[in-house]
C-alpha cells in the first residue's frame, strides 16, 4: 500500500511517501517555518537531490495543499494513495493502540492536547484539513504514547496525590514508542525470535530508553512528558523536581521561563557550552575541551544507569540495541555507554562496532553478557504499516 505519512508541528509539517510492501521511499520533505515569514519546502523523490522551493505558507492548511500539489507534480495523484498515517505525540488516555480517525477519535487527540500543545494541536488540526480535503483517504491516527499505555501500573503510576493524579491524568505516558515497537520488531526479526528481555536506546536529540519483554513495554525512562529520563541534546532528563520550586520562588523565573529553560537551553547544549549536537561534542572533547569531555562522561554515565534500571524493571535483559542519529551513527558513544556496564560482562567488539551500515548488525564481543545490537529505527514505516493494517481491515 502507498501511505503517505505526516508529522506534524506547530509551525512545520514533514512528510513521507512509501511503500508498506518494498519500502521503498518515493518522496519526502519538511515543510519549514509555517506561520513564520520565510517558510519554504524541502522535497527530494526517489532518493535524489534535496530541493528547496520557497513558497509562503501562511497555515498548515496551505502546507498540506502544497504537498499533494508537489506530489501531483511527481505523478503521484491523490487517489493512489492508499491511506494516509499521522504521528501524534501524546495520545493520552485514548490511543492504547493506533486508531482511524473519525470525529470522534480527532476529538481525542484535541481533548488530551494539554498533555503536549506544543504537538497535538497542530497535529489535530492537519488530521482534520486531510480528513475533510480527501474523505476517500483513509486516515490513521499512531501516537508516541500507545505502546507504553499498557506497562505494568507499578511503572507508570506518580506517588502523588490520588485525586490530584486523577483530576489532571497525571502518569507516567513516555514517548518514541513507535520507535522502540519497531526496533523490538525488527530486532526479533533479524535473531529469528532470540530476544525476550530487550533494553532498547533511542538515542537522538531526544532520547529515551524502553525495558521490552516479549514484545511488551514494561518501562520506559520520559515520563509525563518527553522532559524526563535521560539527558538530551536540549532537554535536562530527571532532575529533582524541587528544582522548578527553588527557580521560580528563589530566582523569580516564570513557569514559561523555567520550562524553556528545561526543554530548550539544557542538556548536552548547556553541559557542553558548545552545542547539543553530539558530532560538535565528540569533537570538541578530542581537542580537549573540558566542558565537552564532562557533557559526554555524564552522558555514559545517566545512560548506563538508566538501562540497569530497565534490566531491574524485567528483572534480567537478554539484549540492547542502539538506535537514531546518536545510536545508530556515533561508535564513540556507543561504546562510551557499554564500558560502564563492563562490571557485569557486558563487552563490545571494537572491529564490529566500528563497522558503519543501514543494516542491523550485532557489535557486541562473542563472551559478551548481554547481546548488543545496532539496528536502524524507521517511525515513518511503523506508522505506514498500522496505516495499512488498520485500512485492511
Ligand atoms: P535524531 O534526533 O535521531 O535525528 O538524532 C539527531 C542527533 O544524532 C544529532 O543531534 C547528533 O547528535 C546525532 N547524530 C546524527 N548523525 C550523526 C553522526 N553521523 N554521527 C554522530 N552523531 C550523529
Amino acid at each position: 500500500m502507498l501511505v503517505l505519512v505526516i508529522n506534524a508541528g506547530s509551525s512545520s509539517l514533514k512528510y513521507q511517501l512509501l511503500d508498506t510492501k518494498t519500502r521503498k521511499v518515493f518522496a519526502k520533505g519538511n515543510c519549514e517555518r509555517i506561520g513564520i515569514d520565510g517558510s519554504f519546502i524541502g522535497h527530494e523523490e526517489n532518493g535524489g537531490e534535496k530541493q528547496k522551493l520557497e513558497v509562503a505558507l501562511p497555515n498548515h492548511e496551505v502546507a498540506v495543499k502544497h504537498v499533494f500539489q508537489i506530489l501531483k507534480d511527481a505523478d503521484i495523484d491523490a487517489n493512489k494513495i492508499g491511506g494516509i498515517g499521522h504521528r501524534v505525540v501524546q495520545g493520552g488516555w485514548y490511543f492504547p493502540e493506533s486508531k482511524v480517525v473519525t470525529d470522534e477519535t480527532l476529538g481525542w487527540v484535541r481533548e488530551v492536547a494539554p498533555l503536549a500543545p506544543l504537538h497535538n494541536y497542530a497535529e489535530a488540526d492537519v488530521i482534520d484539513i486531510c480528513h475533510r480535503m480527501f474523505p476517500n483517504i483513509g486516515n490513521v491516527i499512531v501516537t508516541d504514547t500507545a505502546f507504553h499505555y499498557n506497562m505494568p501500573e507499578k511503572a507508570y503510576r506518580y506517588a502523588l496525590p490520588r485525586d490530584v493524579v486523577d483530576k489532571f491524568h497525571i502518569r507516567k505516558y513516555g514517548a518514541h514508542g513507535t520507535s522502540h515497537r519497531y526496533i523490538w520488531r525488527e530486532t526479533s526479526k533479524f535473531l529469528n525470535g532470540d530476544v525476550h528481555q530487550l533494553v532498547s536506546c533511542h538515542l537522538g536529540s531526544g532520547a529515551s530508553l524502553c525495558a521490552i519483554q516479549d514484545g511488551h513495554s514494561m518501562d520506559t525512562t520520559m515520563g509525563l512528558t518527553p522532559l524526563d529520563g535521560l539527558i538530551m541534546g536540549t532537554r535536562c532528563g530527571t532532575i529533582d523536581p524541587a528544582t522548578v520550586c527553588y527557580l521560580e520562588r528563589e530566582g523569580h523565573y516564570t513557569v514559561d521561563q523555567v520550562d524553556t529553560m528545561m526543554n530548550k537551553q539544557s542538556g548536552l547544549l548547556a553541559l557542553s557550552g558548545v552545542s547539543s549536537d553530539s558530532r560538535d561534542i565528540e569533537k570538541g572533547a578530542a581537542e580537549g575541551n573540558k566542558n565537552c569531555q564532562m557533557a559526554l562522561e555524564m552522558f555514559y554515565y545517566r545512560t548506563s544507569q538508566l538501562i540497569a534500571e530497565m534490566a531491574q524493571s524485567m528483572h534480567g535483559f537478554d539484549t540492547m540495541v542502539f538506535t537514531a542519529g546518536i545510536g545508530e551513527n556515533s561508535d564513540t558513544m556507543r561504546k562510551g555507554i557499554v564500558d560502564q556496564l563492563a562490571w557485569f560482562g557486558v563487552k563490545l567488539d571494537d572491529r564490529k562496532n566500528a563497522v558503519r551500515s543501514d543494516d542491523p548488525r550485532i557489535i557486541s564481543a562473542d563472551d559478551s553478557s548481554v547481546k548488543v545490537l545496532v539496528v536502524p529505527t524507521n517511525e515513518e514505516l511503523m506508522i505506514a504499516l498500522d496505516v495499512e493494517e488498520l485500512l485492511s481491515k
